[in-house]
């Protein structure tokens, strides 16, 4: 078989690691995302002593997902010892940040950040992608891989493929806001670590990894339906409204904050997933891989990405090596 062009969509954990399985059998595999980081769902941002975890900062205990492929296991059996994520009770947490481990999965793979697929045509097997700067490059495959939440792959597909939009319409997704706070206040007296009203989750995040050298941080999860009324501010509000729900959802009295920030995902959480791994069209070269195909979690997300990679390895008869580099 020749070599073949596959430009994989989507660099959060089910894109790099589909692509990492690509890699890993020898094949070469542009990686194209509309972020300024990878890692999508697992997003971290970094300023003046705090480190806000967005999105998962978690891994469900990996030696008894049930789908999950043995390459995978073995990912993340190897993060474990290099001393990148370490076990929690039953959960798996990066040692030093979500970015390493994000930074981790996606070895050696060609990414390139801050490109976003804006249109495809099957056809012609050319997608178009907007770069930094609003730059418009037309980019031809041979397959093409869309590892992104469903409402976006039913955009870029466009009804080029039948019956898609009907078989994705089971699907449901949930949008989820968060923000982290932190305060010039000792968190010594507050015993307890969760918080809650009808609105929202808040949780006491006094470590070292999310705070750093802050004295007293609050992260806040919105709860249904108040993600959905929310998740269509910017951020700003989106932090403003959190704090307020803080306040009411914490019995002390609470100073400005130090540091805020906030977040959003109007494709946050699945809440009804397809039950199949991934979809693959043989005539149009298309595979679709996410979370979303098999539950919500970021081993789903993996399992989807690796099975949705073996499967392509198999059907286009690629395997050249096996996984070496393990
Ligand atoms: C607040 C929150 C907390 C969570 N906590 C946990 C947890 O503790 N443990 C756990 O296991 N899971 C958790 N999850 C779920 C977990 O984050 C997801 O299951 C997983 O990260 C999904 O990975 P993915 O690769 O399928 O999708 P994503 O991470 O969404 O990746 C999709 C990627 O595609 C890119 N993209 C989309 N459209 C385009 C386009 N047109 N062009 C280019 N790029 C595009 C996006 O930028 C993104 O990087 C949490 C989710 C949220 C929102």
């Amino acid at each position: 078989m020749n070599e073949k062009k596959i430009v994989l969509i989507g660099a959060g954990v089910s894109g790099l690691l589909c692509g990492r399985r690509l890699a890993e059998a020898g094949h070469s595999v542009l990686i194209l995302d509309k972020g300024r980081d990878i890692g999508g769902r697992l997003s971290t941002r970094r300023t003046d002593g705090a480190v806000f975890h967005h999105g998962a900062s978690s891994l469900p205990d990996f030696y008894s997902h049930k789908e999950l492929p043995e390459f995978g296991l073995e990912i993340f059996k190897r993060a474990e010892k290099e001393k990148i994520i370490q076990r929690k009770g039953n959960l798996f947490e990066p040692i030093n940040s979500v970015a390493d481990f994000v930074n981790y999965c996606g070895t050696n793979l060609n990414i390139r950040k801050s490109c976003e697929a804006i249109s495809l045509n099957l056809y012609n097997k050319t997608i178009v992608v907007k770069c930094r700067g609003g730059v418009h490059e037309k980019t031809p495959y041979d397959l093409l891989v869309l590892s992104i939440p469903p409402n976006q792959a039913k955009t870029l597909i466009n009804k080029q493929i039948y019956k898609f939009d009907s078989l994705i319409g089971k699907v449901q997704m949930r949008s989820s806001a968060a923000a982290l706070f932190s305060f010039d206040i000792n968190p010594e007296p507050v015993k307890e670590k969760h918080f809650s009203n009808e609105k929202v989750h808040v949780q006491v995040e006094n470590n070292r990894f999310k705070c750093e050298q802050q004295l007293f941080c609050l992260t806040v999860h919105t709860k249904e339906p108040f993600a959905k009324k929310v998740v269509k501010n910017d951020k700003n509000t989106i932090k403003e409204l959190l704090l307020k729900e803080i306040i009411d959802a914490v019995p002390f009295s609470l100073p400005k904050p130090t540091y805020e920030a906030g977040h959003r995902w109007l494709y946050g959480f699945t809440e009804r997933s397809l039950g199949k791994s991934f979809l693959f069209y043989n005539e149009e070269n298309v595979g679709i891989c996410g979370d979303w195909c098999l539950g919500g979690t970021i081993l789903d997300a993996a399992s989807s990405g690796i099975k949705l990679a073996e499967h392509i390895l198999t059907r286009y008869n690629l395997f050249r090596l096996n996984y070496l580099s393990l």
